[in-house]
Order: C-alpha cells, then sequence, then structure tokens
C-alpha cells in the first residue's frame, strides 16, 4: 500500500499562479523517487504539501492515509515529525555546533539528554562528520554542511525523507556523497523523494524519476 499518496491534487498560489496542476502519484515504502523538472515547475510546490507547509487547492495529500491539509496542533506536529527535510541551503544554525544543530530538533520535541546522545552518534556516523560534532557550519565545507543537515534531518528516525535540490550548491563529487548517503539511508528503509535538475545525478543514481513541466507530472521511468 502507498506510503504517500496524490489524487488529482493542484495548488494555485494565493496571487492566482497554478504552480500544480492534476497531479497524481503514489509512492510506496522502501522507494526513492527522483522528481525533476526545469526551475519553476512545481517540484518544491509539490514536497511542501507533502510536509505541510502549503496546502492543496484542490484534491488530496495522504501520508500513511492522513491527510496533513486535515490535521491540526499536536496530530500535524506528529506527522511533521515523521518527515525528515532537506535543503539546497542547508539551514544550519550558525552560531550552534554540529552536535547542537542535530540534537536541537530532539531537544525541542522533548527527548531526555541521554536519549539525545543516543541518537546523535549514529546519526554523525551516517552521513561521516563525527570528526567534525563540534565545529561551527562555517568551519565546514558546502558538503560537509548538506551532510550534517541530512544527519539532523534523520536523527528522529522518520520513515520518510524529502530532500529538495540537496546538491543544487555543490560541485559533482560532494552531489554523489550526498546522493549515496541518501541511497544508504533508502537501503535501510526510509523511503526518500528528491528534486533534482542534475540529469547525471540521476543517471549515475539510477532510481524511478517523474518529471514535472508546467505543474503537471510525466512518467519518465
Ligand atoms: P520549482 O521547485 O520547480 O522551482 P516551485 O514549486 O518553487 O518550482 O514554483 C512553482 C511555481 O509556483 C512558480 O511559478 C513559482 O513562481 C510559484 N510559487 C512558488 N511559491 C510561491 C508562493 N509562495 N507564492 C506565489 N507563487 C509561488
Ligand atoms: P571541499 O573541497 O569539500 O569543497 P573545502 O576545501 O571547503 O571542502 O574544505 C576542506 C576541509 O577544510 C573541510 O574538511 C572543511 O571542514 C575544512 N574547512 C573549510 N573551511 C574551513 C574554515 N573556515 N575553518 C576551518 N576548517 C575549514
Amino acid at each position: 500500500e502507498a506510503l504517500i499518496q496524490l489524487r488529482q491534487v493542484s495548488k494555485t498560489y494565493a496571487n492566482g499562479s497554478p504552480a500544480l496542476t492534476g497531479i497524481s502519484l503514489s509512492v510506496n515504502k522502501g522507494d526513492f523517487l527522483f522528481i525533476t523538472g526545469p526551475s519553476g515547475s512545481g517540484k518544491s510546490t509539490l514536497l511542501k504539501l507533502l510536509y505541510g507547509a502549503e496546502r492543496p487547492s484542490d484534491g488530496e495529500v495522504l501520508i500513511d492515509r492522513e491527510n496533513p491539509a486535515r490535521l491540526k496542533g499536536n496530530k500535524l506536529a506528529f506527522l511533521r515529525r515523521r518527515i525528515g527535510v532537506v535543503f539546497q541551503d542547508y539551514k544550519l544554525i550558525p552560531r550552534r555546533t554540529v552536535a547542537e544543530n542535530i540534537s536541537f530538533v530532539l531537544w525541542a520535541q522533548g527527548y531526555s539528554r541521554g536519549e539525545i546522545q543516543r541518537r546523535l552518534q549514529p546519526a554523525l556516523k551516517m552521513v561521516g562528520l563525527v570528526h567534525k560534532a563540534d565545529c561551527f557550519p562555517e568551519e565546514l565545507s558546502g558538503g560537509e554542511q548538506q551532510r550534517v543537515s541530512i544527519a539532523r534531518a534523520i536523527v528522529g528516525t522518520p520513515p520518510i525523507l524529502l530532500a529538495d535540490e540537496p546538491t543544487g550548491n555543490l560541485d559533482p563529487d560532494n552531489s554523489w556523497q550526498v546522493i549515496k548517503i541518501l541511497k544508504k539511508l533508502n537501503q535501510i528503509g526510509i523511503t526518500v523523494l528528491v528534486t533534482t535538475h542534475d540529469e547525471n545525478l540521476i543517471r549515475m543514481a539510477n532510481h524511478p524519476v517523474v518529471q514535472i513541466r508546467g505543474g503537471r507530472l510525466y512518467r519518465e521511468r
């Protein structure tokens, strides 16, 4: 059964511009899916509908049979915790160390000190940054900062990871390192959705691809 389902979803922003039109998509548990397409085609909007940052104007989004647009308060917060999100620009807190950036989300969710410590090391290890735990973001390369943001996204062990142009600011080597980590997370059972317009990366990674053009979805392979 589908973990993520979109049924005839459309999104028109307040200014009247249609970003998505009649999108239907089904993603099963354990899938790794690339979403490609030109800039402005609606890729970010699609992910925003999934993590509940935007609501569809029409149609239905279901995450594990729950509709984020219908949830409020604690229930919406709980659903969001099951979705890790990674952005192109990392969004790390500048004056906090790597370890603090990663533990912050757990602390905000009320995890105990012991539980935070127990979860921090495996997350750092997964992205190969145990030795950078006490560094500040500005001391890291772009690739390393993105790996910190991946560790932060998965430290709460969400079943779903969404990455919006995660390699958009990285050179080919660092881009591939990031994709390798996402593949590794997928292999341990996390369902991964990645937007990118990097055709090379898509070819190397060899996962199913859908394309969005002008707000409409086309299946590539
Ligand atoms: P992509 O991620 O493929 O670059 P987006 O989903 O960011 O595309 O944008 C799709 C369309 O929606 C674009 O025309 C964009 O200008 C418009 N758009 C995105 N966010 C907003 C917003 N908050 N308000 C109005 N229009 C928006
Ligand atoms: P890349 O080749 O991946 O782009 P850089 O050349 O930016 O990486 O950095 C190489 C190494 O130097 C990285 O391990 C990074 O952590 C470290 N580094 C980069 N900038 C700084 C800095 N301002 N202070 C301390 N260490 C840094």
